[in-house]
């Protein structure tokens, strides 16, 4: 098998550094890993020299609705061909499918599709550039009406561990994450369900109060969804949900930095308070990624985009347009240090979801999914299983 040879002034796997490093790549996966002066290169293998940069896992979006022009809920292998390759351009090379609430029918039929897609990955062109999709986050029909930012209201649902059932059947078991707001009847009942079914519980759009959200953390849920945003705000006699999220180490929190759904303060709060090893960046990304401004479509509603802000017709925020490359960019511009943010794009996401020995880590076996960044953190070439990377 043909090997290729990275060498990389700087390579972060995140949780070590090697400088003047050399990563060796066979097929799809890393078959060596370490200083060039420690590595014996195999004669005939094509080299790719990444002087001056610094090479980090792919990144691992557990939180991403579309891009490219389309959307995850289109569940057409067309539709999520173009979402996957135009993020592979911005480094993200894992991704978990992100519906919206929509009836449930129809959630099922893209449900569906998506499933088909994931199963048909391995068959892919091996030299294609894409993201692979690891499975679905459902993000509603389980929240809060008070709470549901630009989800529809007259396709919520109270949690149902039946109707959850079926999203899991007709998603092929690729469930990866439910989004769940605690204060609703049946919530604790659908936590138990997603622990025992190996699907991580997340506490998200939502009005719980700190004790509603204790009881969520108590039955099993492990992670929440964009911090701050869509939940009920911190007040120092009403912590609510966010007084509980940030003082349960256990529990992740996703946050959408792009500066605009957080303050710059607010995310420093946030890791200040957690520690840097239970923050994860996501995008939210809606089909307007990578788009000109415009109208674009998020599930069956439709958003517009103005300084690649994406809002809904009530001036709400209605997901973003961010990618994770802008995404580190910008929490090291407010003092992450790079390796920190590195790690909350690759390898903490991938811990949460159960895949840290084969994504979002640079290390023998794991997955060829590799992102050349520039001193300033420009993605330089991406490399998803293998493909990319070869022409320089
Ligand atoms: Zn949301």
């Amino acid at each position: 098998m043909p090997t290729t040879a990275i060498h990389a002034s700087r390579i972060l796997t995140p949780d070590d550094e090697i400088t003047d490093g050399v990563i060796l790549v066979e097929g799809t996966r890393i078959v060596g890993l370490g200083h060039r002066d420690e590595m014996r290169l195999p004669a005939d293998c094509t080299d790719f020299v990444a002087t001056g940069m610094t090479v980090v896992p792919g990144f691992v979006d557990v939180h991403i609705h579309g891009a490219g022009g389309h959307d995850v809920m289109e569940g057409d292998a067309s539709a999520l061909d173009r979402i996957t390759s135009t993020v592979a351009r911005h480094g993200t090379t894992s991704m978990v499918a992100t519906t919206v609430t929509a009836p449930i029918e129809e959630t099922c039929r893209s449900l569906q599709g998506i499933a088909s897609y994931i199963r048909a990955q391995e068959k892919a062109d091996p030299d294609h550039l894409a993201a692979e999709i690891l499975g679905v986050h459902l993000e509603g029909p389980f929240i809060s009406k008070a709470r549901r930012g630009v989800h529809p209201t007259d396709s919520l649902a109270r949690p149902s561990v039946e109707t959850f059932g079926k999203f899991i059947e007709a998603a092929d078991h690729l469930v990866k994450i439910v989004t769940v707001a605690p204060e609703l009847p049946g919530a604790l009942d659908l936590i138990a369900a997603a622990v025992a079914a190996k699907i991580v519980a997340a506490i998200g759009h939502t009005d719980a109060d700190y004790g509603q959200a204790r009881a969520a953390i108590h039955a099993g849920a492990r992670h929440a969804v964009h911090m701050y945003n869509a939940m009920r705000p911190f007040e120092h006699r009403d912590p609510g949900v966010v007084g509980a999220i940030l003082t349960d180490p256990e529990v992740t929190a996703e946050v959408i930095a792009d500066l605009v759904h957080v303050a710059g303060p607010a995310i420093q709060v946030l890791m200040g308070t957690k520690g840097f090893d239970t923050v994860l960046l996501v995008s939210d990304g809606i089909a307007a990624t990578g788009m000109p401004d415009g109208n674009y479509r998020l599930g069956n509603f439709e958003v517009s985009v103005k300084d690649g802000v994406a809002r809904n017709s009530e001036g709400k925020l209605a997901g973003s347009t961010l990618t994770m490359d802008r995404a580190l960019r910008n929490v090291v511009s407010i003092g992450v240090p790079l390796q920190d943010a590195v790690r909350m794009a690759t390898v903490l996401p991938a811990r949460r979801l159960g895949v840290a020995g084969k994504k979002g880590i640079i290390a023998i076996g794991a997955d060829a999914d590799l992102v050349a960044l520039t001193s300033d953190l420009r993605v330089a070439g991406v490399m998803t299983r293998g493909a990319g990377l070869q022409n320089s």
